[in-house]
């Protein structure tokens, strides 16, 4: 079984590679925010260590990132602040388990079982705003039940505006969010996006679902609004 361990300290890097191999579990490195994303997806690991502290992208921007791009790789979030207020915010942006730093080896493995046997990630409920339908985890969505046909990438700016249907959310937003972080184009590309997932999302007549709010960005309605 395949874990990814992300984490920047090299002795605890060194401490969980070699407990982990002992148990017989395949284990893949990152030791930063960035680089875990990215061997997140290229991986396929069956669960994910993540440290909250870390360089270029720390453990809730990964986690947040992970499951905006429909990746529900069971993560366990390890965090040396051991406060009720990190742990919401961890479980907030879509971590499954979460072990507060030190912790005891045996615990961890245990953790590590019970999110394998688990199977999946928690999967997300499927999010319903302006007569549309998403399911997050089958990457599907539709509109009065007729399935549209979305790119992987539609898929993602759409859920993102369901999941702040009714609130303002900018292009820079949409960018972090739904763009790999390596990406370096600007707002246009934001733009060009909005305008086709409007030609797939709109019904012929009728309000269209996204709102332009000049200067700041884009609202989703939940169709009751005038
Ligand atoms: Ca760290």
């Amino acid at each position: 079984m395949r874990v990814l361990v992300v984490e920047d300290e090299q002795a605890m890097v060194e401490a969980l590679t070699w407990g982990l191999e002992a148990e017989g579990y395949v284990v893949d490195v990152a030791t930063n925010g960035e680089d875990g994303l990215w061997k997140a997806v290229e991986t396929s690991p069956a669960v994910i260590i993540l440290d909250v502290m870390l360089p270029v992208l720390d453990g809730y921007q990964v986690c947040r990132r992970l499951r905006a791009q429909g990746v529900w790789t069971p993560v366990l979030m390890l965090t040396a602040m051991d406060d009720d207020l990190d742990m919401a915010e961890g479980l907030d942006t879509g971590a499954d388990d979460y072990l507060a730093k030190p912790f005891a080896y045996p615990v961890l493995l245990a953790r590590l079982r019970a999110l394998t046997r688990r199977g999946l990630g928690v999967r997300p409920a499927v999010l319903t705003a302006a007569g549309l339908t998403l399911d997050p985890a089958a990457r599907t969505a539709s509109r009065d039940g007729v399935p549209l046909d979305l790119t992987s990438r539609e898929v993602s700016v759409l859920q993102h505006l369901m999941l702040h249907k009714g609130q303002v959310v900018s292009k820079t937003e949409l960018l972090e969010h739904c763009w790999d972080p390596a990406y370096e184009g600007g707002p246009a590309v934001v733009e060009v996006l909005i305008h086709r997932l409007r030609r797939k999302i709109d019904p012929p007549e009728g309000r269209p679902a996204i709102q332009t709010m000049r200067g700041e960005g884009y609202r989703l309605g939940d169709g009751h609004e005038i």
